[in-house]
């Protein structure tokens, strides 16, 4: 597998690539690779003649200097990990090639980002707008994929594309999860054993609310305050839990707003912070 740790020899490949006709999936990620990650590259590697994956950490979008600093990093793994797949190509920058000088640039995305992480991670969608933006012009690509385990993401990025023009098809995954409904994500590996345990109280949330929504509990503020009290005396801090449209984000009380919610969870296991979501009707 080819590794690319410089931009210029990147693009210079990537415009050989493209003048001799092909096709450019992208697959942007943090690294500390699961099964998530890779659904996402073999949709890729099936859509494109070659795909890029990117791993860099991104400085820019952590809010929380101990969750960057102890964020997975597990770099010689992921190598091996995407070593199999023919066609797929490694993007791993460090911080002073991606960013020789600390963008002042701010993105703002209204109201998309005044809700749920954006409101809890003050900076991370503009940290989040930036990095996709530079790798975006940087790998050019035909389709880029993301999961909707980071819904809120998705949809920053869709409005990203559509205000700047990216000339790119944007395409949304969906979340694998463990057999116990957890979905997967580079922070469980920080979680112990007796955390990871609870962790699934989060998905168990997600689909108590769906059973109540799907057995016609029409008022919403009751499905909310039922997912409250199904938190207390639980390990986990809840941060939020949402109903809301699923293309604006913005919260609904009641099913006759809208034809499609998703429903939204973020929650503390200690000091790791877990989000998940799932889309109704499913
Ligand atoms: P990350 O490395 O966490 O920034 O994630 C990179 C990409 O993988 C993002 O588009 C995520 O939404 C996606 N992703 C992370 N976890 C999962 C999962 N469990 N299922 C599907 N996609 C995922």
């Amino acid at each position: 597998m080819l590794l690319f740790d410089q931009i210029p020899a990147l693009k210079t490949y990537l415009r050989e690539s493209r003048m001799a006709g092909k096709t450019i999936g992208f697959v942007p990620t943090m690294g500390a690779l699961h099964e998530g990650h890779l659904s996402l590259i073999e949709q890729a590697v099936k859509e494109n003649d070659l795909v890029i994956c990117s791993i860099f950490v991104n400085p820019l979008q952590f809010n929380n200097t101990q969750d960057f600093d102890k964020y997975p990093r597990h770099f010689e793994k992921d190598i091996n990990l995407l070593a199999p797949y023919p066609n797929l190509y490694l993007f791993l920058p460090d911080d002073r090639t991606m960013y020789g000088e600390k963008p002042t640039l701010r993105m703002d995305f209204g109201a998309l980002e005044q809700v749920m992480e954006g409101a809890h991670r003050p900076g991370h969608f503009n940290g989040v707008g930036i990095v996709v933006s530079k790798l975006f012009h940087i790998v050019q690509p035909d389709r880029a994929y993301f999961g909707q385990k980071d819904l809120q993401q998705c949809r920053i990025i869709e409005s990203l594309v559509r205000d700047l023009s990216f000339d790119l098809e944007f395409i949304m995954c969906p979340t694998i999860r463990e057999e116990d409904g957890l979905a997967l994500s580079s922070r469980n590996l920080r979680l112990t054993p007796e955390q990871r345990k609870h962790a699934v109280l989060l998905p168990q949330a997600l689909f108590l609310a769906r059973d109540l929504i799907q057995q016609e509990q029409k008022d919403f503020s009751i499905v909310r305050s039922r997912i409250t009290d199904f938190f207390e005396s639980t390990p986990i801090r809840l941060e939020y839990f949402e109903i809301v449209h699923s293309e604006t984000l913005q919260p609904v009380q009641t099913i006759a707003d809208t034809s499609r919610i998703a429903l939204c969870i973020a929650g503390y296991l200690g000091e790791i912070r877990l989000i998940d979501n799932i889309l109704l009707p499913e």
